[in-house]
């Protein structure tokens, strides 16, 4: 964080000072939320968790090094004490943000949010010094500790924000407000509790209406290619600029296809130009997540070469999502085990198909989370695409969506013994284990809650 004293971050954030004898000492380290975080000169937020309370931790971090405590009660160590930590975590951000010269790039969506703020990321920081969201850490609390990681030197702050339902989008704007708004799609995650697509698109929406005018810098990054989504250009002052792989986009993708190794390959179109990408990535949902980094990074002045060089040498900075391993016995896993959801499930089959081009292919699947109605319908949907994709073998994992998953490949029909249905992450390896041959692709994946992750590790373990 930029150095702030004890007394400027008490009277930010609205608070007492406690045991402090010297309040202009200042905040040199890390704003931290887990206690063996803290380090010398940081400060220590002291959340109440439902089996922890940090402020039992309090004398633990001073002793460690840090300047105080941002805590809801006194603690007997310097502290600043507040009503609402979460209240005062998110008025510190935006204090900070404020008095940097970065500029903010936001970003949310339905699927997809952490690998393309991952790709912007990677595509900003080969031109100047970037601060991102790690991993998914895209929430109230998250957010605002991701954007007080920045320092003087930030150029580019790039922060994902993830709704749970109406409000969530503009109180976290509220906390650190985006000069650039990136919104990649509108899918069916969180449909359940949602109630439906419109009112999704409502909350994500609340990004763009967040920005500022175009004449004050705001720029909307909307995806030509989603409904939901293009019709947010109606809800913003912003500049709009449209990404998509049809050709009106102002941003598009031509010549899209698979390498036999199943990695995107396209020309990239900006309004400045146009490059070759092949990306490092796997999936053709990452030519849509390219093509939204790319507009970001148009906007921020940089070529169509210097975009597509990056977007090309891009990895995969966060676990489990297309993650592919090659045993030494010739047996290659790909672990996209972090979650799933319709549009995802589908990327990834055709993803392994591509890869799989005279292999056997398995494909380890199991539950999509939070569907609502659509539930039945879409696994139903999947299971069929695995069978027209021509995959070797569905292995179904779980309960009642699994056995729908089976049925939608049955029902497609010509299957019989190529799609089995079992009843856990165990039983899959033991499957896995009697039958994979040398040269075969097995794909895994599922919703968070289902964990086969465990699947992709134990096949990687035993080799
Ligand atoms: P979360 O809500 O958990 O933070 P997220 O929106 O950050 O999710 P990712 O973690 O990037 O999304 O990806 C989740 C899953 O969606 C992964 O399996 C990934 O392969 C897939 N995915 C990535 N990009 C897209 C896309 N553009 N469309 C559909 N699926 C995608
Ligand atoms: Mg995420």
């Amino acid at each position: 964080m930029i150095a702030l004293s004890l007394a400027e971050i008490a009277e930010v954030v609205g608070g007492q000072t406690h045991d402090i004898p010297d309040p202009s000492v200042l905040v040199t380290g890390e704003v931290v939320r887990d206690s063996r975080e803290a380090g010398p000169g940081s400060l220590f937020v002291a959340f109440v968790g439902e089996r922890v309370d940090g402020h039992d931790f309090a004398a633990q971090v001073v002793e460690a090094g840090a300047a105080a405590v941002l805590a809801s009660r006194p603690v007997g160590v310097p502290a600043i004490v507040v009503e609402d930590v979460q209240a005062a975590l998110g008025a510190l951000a935006r204090h900070v943000v404020a008095r940097l010269g970065a500029t903010l790039v936001a970003l949310t969506g339905s699927a997809g949010k952490t690998s393309t703020k991952d790709l912007v990321a990677q595509v900003l920081r080969s031109k100047a010094p970037t601060v991102f969201t790690p991993g998914s850490l895209n929430n109230e609390i998250g957010l605002p500790l991701t954007a007080l990681t920045a320092t003087e030197d930030t150029r580019f702050l790039v922060l994902e924000m993830g709704a749970r339902g109406i409000g969530h989008i503009r109180y976290l704007t509220g906390l650190t407000p985006p000069r650039i708004g990136l919104v990649l799609n509108v899918g069916s995650a969180h449909i359940g509790e949602f109630g439906g697509r419109e009112q999704i698109a409502q909350a994500k929406g609340e990004l763009v209406e967040s920005l500022p005018p175009a004449e004050e810098g705001g720029v909307a990054i909307l995806n030509a290619d989603d409904p939901y989504v293009r019709a947010m250009a109606s809800r913003t002052k912003a500049k709009v600029i449209l990404f998509g792989e049809s050709g009106e986009a102002d941003v598009s993708a031509e010549n899209v296809r698979l390498t036999d190794s199943g990695q995107p390959s396209f020309r990239l179109h900006t309004p400045s130009g146009a490059s070759d990408v092949t990306m490092r990535l796997y999936g053709e949902h990452h030519v849509s997540n390219a093509l939204a980094a790319a507009a970001v990074a148009h906007e921020l002045g940089m070529s169509a070469d210097e975009i597509a060089r990056a977007l090309s040498e891009a990895g995969s900075l966060s676990r489990w999502r297309m993650e592919v391993t090659e045993r030494p016995d010739g047996v290659t896993v790909v672990n996209d085990a972090y979650n799933a959801n319709p549009e995802s499930m589908k990327a990834a089959l055709r993803a392994l198909a591509a890869m799989g081009k005279g292999r056997r292919t398995w494909a380890v699947l199991g539950k999509m989370a939070e569907l609502g109605d659509e539930a039945l319908a879409e696994h139903d949907a999947v299971g069929r695409l695995a069978v027209r994709l021509n995959v070797s073998k569905l292995v179904a994992v779980g309960g009642r969506e699994a056995a729908w998953l089976q049925l939608g490949a049955y029902n497609e029909g010509s299957w019989g013994e190529e799609s089995v249905h079992v009843s856990d992450a165990q039983a899959a390896v033991d499957l896995l284990r009697s039958e994979l041959r040398p040269g075969d692709v097995v794909l895994v994946k599922a919703s968070r809650s289902v964990g086969l992750e465990s699947v992709a590790q134990a096949l990687l373990e035993t080799g």
